[in-house]
């Protein structure tokens, strides 16, 4: 029998842990402050700020929203940018991806004080997560290391996989296991044979978004699975094909109209030693290393010592 590893369990673990400090930084300073900035509109986005800013909410971190229009200009933006990274009482700042095509991402992401870089996307955060120095770690990886540190899966020594290499997750994922000591394969659209590289693995993270590409042939049957993926089914057919006899997701297609799946195929957790369910498995901890990394950020400010 495959073992669950739940998310949601170790999100409330990362939060109440989180829920002292904060209480400390509030009494002996001031709450952790985190302003998000949202650009134009996109229902998605807005639906993740919107979780960001609940988060906050109830954790007690002060946080504040920034909704410029769509038509802001580059220049704009920095200005916007050097003007929360001068607020002392602001200790990360969040900027909503995707922008608009016209503005420069590249120098919109440069122009936030690392200090404040909770995404961990600016390049000095980049060198201090090769360097293994202290810094902000990209969310969504550092809560996969949680999850497998929570559920006492050992790393060390272990033959991982990551299949993808983004800039937010394939490549900090890879790194952040390096450290951990696994030896690491990255893979991406280029590999040849991906289904024999993973078969070869203890622990697999799935990052590329192809919805339930990675089939039963690709896992050891010791293998841990974390899906990383989230993608949106809409049509039957495919919805039918992917979660075969599985009553309870054909029926949340028919009310819905949409399942959520992961870049794994679901018939292949049957036959795997543990694995992260979508959703309820990486999704959760994303917005909980949020948390964690702006609560550290308003400890380095204050000199506390977590
Ligand atoms: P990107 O599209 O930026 O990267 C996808 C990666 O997957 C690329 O490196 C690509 O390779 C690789 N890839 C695509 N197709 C294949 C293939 N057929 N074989 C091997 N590799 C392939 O995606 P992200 O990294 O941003 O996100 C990945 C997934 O994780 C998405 O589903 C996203 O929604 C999800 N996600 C989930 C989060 C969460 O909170 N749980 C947070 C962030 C992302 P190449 O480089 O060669 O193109």
């Amino acid at each position: 029998m495959s073992r669950i590893l739940d998310g949601k369990q170790v999100r409330d673990a990362i939060l109440a842990s989180l829920k002292p400090r904060i209480a400390a930084l509030d009494e002996a300073h001031r709450p952790p402050g985190l302003a998000v900035v949202l650009v134009g509109e996109n229902p998605a986005s807005e639906i993740y700020v919107r979780s960001k800013v609940k988060a906050c909410q109830d954790l007690g971190i002060a946080s504040e929203k920034h909704l410029p229009t769509a038509d802001i200009s580059t220049e704009e933006m920095l200005f916007l940018i050097h003007s929360l990274n001068q607020r002392p009482d602001i200790d990360g700042i969040l900027v909503q991806l995707p922008l608009p095509a016209h503005i420069d991402e590249k120098q919109v992401l440069l122009a936030i004080d690392p200090s404040k870089d909770v995404d961990g996307f600016h390049p000095y955060s980049v060198g201090s997560l090769v360097a293994n120095s202290p810094g902000f770690r990209p969310c969504t990886p550092a809560g996969v290391m949680r999850l497998l540190d929570h559920y006492q899966i050992p790393v060390a020594g272990k033959r991982a996989v990551v299949v993808g290499r983004s800039d937010i997750v394939g490549k900090p994922m890879a790194l952040l296991l390096l450290h951990a000591h696994a030896t690491v394969t990255i893979c991406h659209s280029k590999t040849a044979d991906l289904a024999g590289v993973c078969r070869e693995a203890d622990i697999v993270v799935a990052a590329m978004g192809r919805a339930g590409f990675l089939t039963p042939d690709f896992f050891n049957p010791t293998a841990v699975i974390v899906d990383v993926g989230i993608n949106r089914l809409k049509d039957r057919a495919s919805v039918e094909r992917m979660f075969a006899g599985d009553a309870a997701r054909l029926d949340e297609f028919g009310r819905k109209g949409t399942v959520l799946v992961g870049d794994v195929h679901p018939a292949a957790f049957a036959n795997c030693a543990a694995y992260t369910p979508v959703p309820g498995g990486v999704g959760p901890l994303t917005i909980a290393m949020l948390m964690s990394n702006t609560v550290w950020s308003a400890e380095q400010r204050f000199g506390v010592q977590a």
